[in-house]
């Protein structure tokens, strides 16, 4: 049995990026950018007025209130063809270059709103209300690295460098199959001892999630012939999960398929609660994770060994593993104290501050205790119980709510 962070080290290690593909800019949401992507011209290309209002010279307005007549009218995008000279001014609106002899914006709030002669009321000092040439983003600047995965901003940032193509890190393909001669599909007629295989489904939602592409196997009975077989048949994919099959009982077949397809075990038990068994291997080049068949187990299993090693095949380079950080404990909680335990919480931001809502069930059966959880407190070795209102280290696998 080895610690969390051990296997943790481990599965990384075992994980290279994947091959490099083109896409549009605008299909590259949620995959991890491949390339450095370089500003082409600086941002904004010239001195702008942030503020709706007359392009002045300061000292023209250090007596104001004072009048000014105004000489043309500039909206966003079009260029000034006279020069702001002593007791003149430009109307100017948001985002226009500046015109040349300004170096103020007097904004209309601080104005008559005049046509042909405006009253500036205050006096500014040289640069209010100016947005700088290239103050988003100078020419030949690294806007983006590579690694980064993108979301909205980094979308964004492309459009503005004007990128149409980007290159990107292939989405690993991600075969999942379920073991189980109690397991039946969904839509399956329910018969007395049988159990719907949902970990099949929460699996292929949580690689979509990662930015993956699952390939459902389906369900696998519990024999060493069938188990060889189905994973045999998973091994195109870049990796491998399974569901059950791992412990020890007399139809956990996992192990035995494996070991008759010569594969390269890299731990077999994690030191955790839920998910003792989790299986790490190679398997004729491809990474297999075999996870216990209860669905927190195999959902909790994921999100600590496979999402990063997804993440890395992508490309991303950091904050591959989920965060942790301290939170309040909003009610107390029981552990056995055998082994660290995760601890489905719901945290949520209050006053101020991080707060942990446990949820009722802890069972790792009990796959309802994982809805709307976002994070995993932990529960050391040893601590059989958590007080309410003390601080506790806590996993982060979803956003925070409000
Ligand atoms: P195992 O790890 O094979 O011993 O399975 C442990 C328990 O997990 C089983 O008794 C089932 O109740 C449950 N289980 C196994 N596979 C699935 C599945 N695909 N979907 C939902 N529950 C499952
Ligand atoms: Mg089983």
């Amino acid at each position: 049995m080895i610690p969390v962070e051990e296997a943790q080290e481990r599965v990384l290690a075992e994980v290279q990026p994947l091959g490099i593909e083109q896409v549009a800019f605008t299909d590259a949401l949620g995959r991890v950018l491949r390339e450095d992507v370089h500003a082409r011209v600086d941002v904004p290309q010239g001195d702008n007025t942030a503020m709706d209002g007359y392009a002045v010279r300061a000292d023209d307005i250090a007596k104001a209130p004072v009048s000014l007549r105004v000489i043309e009218n500039l909206p966003a995008g079009t260029v000034a063809t006279k020069r702001v000279e002593a007791g003149t001014a430009i109307r100017i609106m948001t985002g226009a270059l500046m015109p040349e002899g300004a170096d103020t914006v007097a904004h209309v709030e601080i104005t008559d709103a005049g046509d042909d002669i405006v009253k500036i009321l205050e006096p500014l000092r040289r640069g209010t209300n100016i947005r700088r040439r290239g103050e988003d983003m100078h020419a030949g600047d690294v806007v983006l690295a590579g690694g980064t995965p993108i979301h909205s901003a980094e979308v964004g940032v492309l459009a503005g460098v004007q990128q149409p193509v980007v290159r990107v890190g292939r989405r690993p393909v991600v075969a999942i199959l379920s073991t189980g001669d109690e397991i039946i599909d969904v839509g399956d007629a329910m018969a007395h001892g049988k159990v719907v295989n949902s970990n099949s489904y929460s699996l292929a939602a949580l690689v979509r999630e990662t930015g993956a592409i699952p390939r459902m196997i389906g369900i696998v009975a519990d024999t060493k012939e069938a188990t060889i077989a189905a994973i045999e048949s998973a091994l195109e994919s870049d990796f491998v999960i399974s569901s059950g099959g791992v412990s020890v009982g007399a139809y956990d077949f996992v192990k035995d398929a494996l070991d008759a397809l010569g594969a390269e075990t890299k731990f077999w038990q994690v030191a955790m609660k839920p998910g003792k068994p989790v299986v790490l291997s190679r398997v004729r080049g491809r990474l297999y994770f075999g996870l216990p068949g209860n669905p927190v187990s195999c959902m909790v299993s994921f999100l600590l060994f496979i999402a990063p090693a997804i993440r890395k095949a992508m490309g991303q380079r950091s904050n591959l593993l989920p965060p942790i950080v301290q939170t309040r404990i909003g009610a107390s909680l029981k552990s056995r104290g055998d082994r660290r335990n995760y601890m489905r919480v719901r945290v949520v931001a209050r006053d101020g501050e991080l707060v942990s809502l446990p949820m009722t069930s802890q069972g790792s059966g009990v796959s309802t205790s994982m809805v709307q959880a976002n994070g995993l407190v932990i529960a050391e070795t040893g601590v059989t119980a958590i007080e309410a209102g003390s601080m506790v280290p806590t996993v982060l696998v979803g956003p925070v709510q409000s």
